[in-house]
């Protein structure tokens, strides 16, 4: 018993929520993105779900009743999962191509574009004690929140000047991205600890061969 339990628990992956926006973390659901050996980490609809609690986007009740209705509904819950994994990979070509002070492509705006459409017409303006929000209205169709919160957080990125701050990290494999809020802009590695530490070992092992 205490085995088993053990084992789940290591199947119970723990996200890196490290850029400092939703939409870039949601970007950072892959693994060595530049490298060869890619590695998924939203492989199936409770991922989804188990990023977006990790990321604060739902509390534990809505996860629960998301979790139940995509049990119950298998085919909607893999179908929104294929979209939240297209509409993720047009994030990170838009604000890795800005990061790189390029132009992002129409077709990935585009991606953007249709998914809100489709996802703003179960949303609706409300008044919160924060001032105006939007109000997810669809409770039949919840499986779709999660998108529509990361679908937003791309746009307000997208559409506001910090953007600017947005990074790539330098690390060769890594692929991540990330907000540069350091004094002077010049954050190189998604985290320090990890990539940064990595790529300085590299440098230093090339400087002494
Ligand atoms: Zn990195």
């Amino acid at each position: 018993m205490a085995n088993l339990l053990q084992q789940a628990r290591v199947a119970v992956q723990e996200f890196e929520i490290s850029g400092g926006n939703l939409a870039l973390d949601f970007a950072n659901t892959v693994s060595r993105r530049r490298s060869d050996q890619v590695e998924e980490l939203l492989c199936s609809y409770p991922d989804l779900i188990r990023w977006a609690r990790q990321a604060g986007i739902l509390s534990s009740a809505e996860a629960n009743r998301i979790s139940r209705r995509a049990e119950d509904h298998p085919e909607l819950a893999a179908k929104v999962l294929q979209h939240a994994i297209e509409f993720r990979e047009a994030v990170f070509r838009i604000f890795s191509a800005i990061a790189a002070h390029r132009t992002p492509l129409d077709s990935d705006l585009q991606i953007l574009t249709v998914a809100f459409k489709n996802l703003s017409r179960k949303a609706e303006l409300a008044w919160t004690s924060n001032g105006p929000d939007w109000r997810w209205t669809d409770q039949g169709d919840s499986l779709e929140k999660i998108l529509w919160v990361v679908v937003r957080s791309s746009l307000d990125l997208l559409m506001s000047s910090e953007k600017e701050r947005v990074r790539e990290c330098e690390a060769e494999t890594c692929g991540w991205l990330f907000m540069d809020h350091s004094k002077n802009q010049s954050r190189r590695w998604c985290d320090m600890k990890v990539c940064g530490n990595r790529e300085k070992a590299k440098r230093f092992h090339r400087r002494n061969r």
